[in-house]
């Protein structure tokens, strides 16, 4: 359709009068001139020559069709009752159409006077073409977690800008490219950045298709930490490969920083995690200090400039799950700005699982029944991080 700029113009003025009541049989109509070729948004006006009762109007103005329909418009009044603006129909009169619009003589004046007779006017659409709407079924629905999200008219970030959406704000979305989605934004085709979403596939599970990345710290030459004969990079991969099997068993899918004893740089890890387009970003290490120092505990980064929130939910759920399924010490979640997730656009955390210098969670650490304790309450906490509603 074309625009509706034109609303609220005096495109048309039927200037009526009122005369005394008079008793009539039959309504005396007065047809004025036909208009052809007229937009499909037009708005017509009618002018009386004195207020009109409003509660009279109900009814009395209509637009009738060919085919002897009548559609009943919405209508604006001046607020010196004088005017009327009658408006077209929500999709607009159809292409090419014929109608004619009806004033009745039944309406009134705010005094009480009755029209002594009714008018008509035939009018006559442009031919024009309707623009085809693409019908895609959703595929998935996001959340915005940005406090701004801003809509843009193509996937890029330097493509116009439409509009906004407000964090909690919930869209449909039809389809994916890159890191854009494409939805739906005043009824035109539009996209927003997925990393400012928190998506759910549509009839999905919380994490269905999520891109998980799973980053097991450290690796070849860089052992991490060092106890008693065991190294952190080989606890760290272990459960990270855990991690990604249980994700993928619950339908998402899990990306791993490194699969095998590999060395890779902190920004190697970033940078990867983008690469793959990745949804959520989850490093896994344990720690290492005096002998006393024991428990689990999950960073997230305040600073970043990102998803921020996002981390600190992300990192709330798996240390919970961390401290009640792994039986670990809870020293909590803990904001710092660690190099992986600091440059994470992503919603991203680091866990460390428990000290590889204390005994307790040596012992832990080095087991292959906690070590299936430590992937689960990861998983676990990603799918509550899911589930949960953007706040
Ligand atoms: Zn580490």
């Amino acid at each position: 359709m074309t625009t509706r700029k034109i609303v609220g113009a005096l495109l048309s003025l039927i200037v009526l009068f009122f005369v005394p009541v008079m008793t009539q049989a039959e309504t005396v109509w007065e047809e004025l001139p036909e208009e052809a070729d007229v937009e499909p948004d037009k708005t017509w006006t009618i002018e009386f020559n004195t207020p009109i009762n409003q509660a009279t109007l109900q009814e009395n103005i209509y637009v009738k069709t060919l085919d002897d329909g009548k559609y009943i418009p919405t209508y604006d009044v001046s607020e010196d009752g004088k005017k009327v603006v009658v408006h077209p129909p929500e999709d607009g009169y159809v292409s090419s159409g014929y109608y004619k619009l009806v004033v009745e003589n039944d309406i009134s004046s705010d005094k009480g006077k009755q029209m002594d007779q009714g008018y008509e006017k035939n009018f006559s659409i442009k031919s024009y073409e309707k623009p085809v709407i693409e019908e895609k079924p959703v595929l998935s629905t996001g959340t915005v977690t940005a406090d701004v999200l801003n809509v843009r008219a193509e996937p890029n970030a330097s493509s116009k800008k439409l509009g906004s959406l407000s964090r909690g704000d919930v869209v449909d979305v039809y389809d994916f490219e890159d890191f854009w989605t494409e939805i739906e934004f005043n009824g035109q085709k539009a996209y927003v950045h997925k990393t400012y979403m928190k998506l759910r596939k549509a009839g999905g599970t919380a994490v269905e298709g999520q891109r998980i990345v799973i980053d097991a710290g450290h690796g070849d030459h860089d052992p991490g930490a060092q106890s008693w004969g065991a190294q952190e990079k080989e606890i760290n991969l272990d459960v990270s490969l855990r991690v990604a099997e249980r994700l993928k068993a619950l339908g998402a899918t899990p990306i791993l920083t490194r699969d095998t004893d590999q060395f890779l740089t902190l920004q190697g890890r970033v940078e990867y995690a983008q690469e793959v387009r990745g949804d959520l970003f989850v490093s896994i290490h344990a720690n290492a200090a005096s002998p006393g120092a024991k428990g689990s505990e999950v960073f997230y980064d305040s600073r970043k400039l990102s998803n921020v929130e996002e981390g600190r939910a992300l990192a709330g759920y798996i240390q919970r799950k961390l401290v009640d399924i792994a039986g670990m010490y809870d020293r909590g979640v803990k904001d710092n700005n660690f190099y992986v997730i600091h440059y994470n656009t992503l919603p991203s955390v680091l866990v460390e699982l428990g000290f590889m210098t204390n005994s307790g969670d040596f012992e832990k650490l080095t087991s292959n029944y906690y070590r299936d304790l430590y992937a689960q309450a990861i998983t676990e906490g990603i799918v509550d991080y899911y589930e949960a509603e953007v706040n």
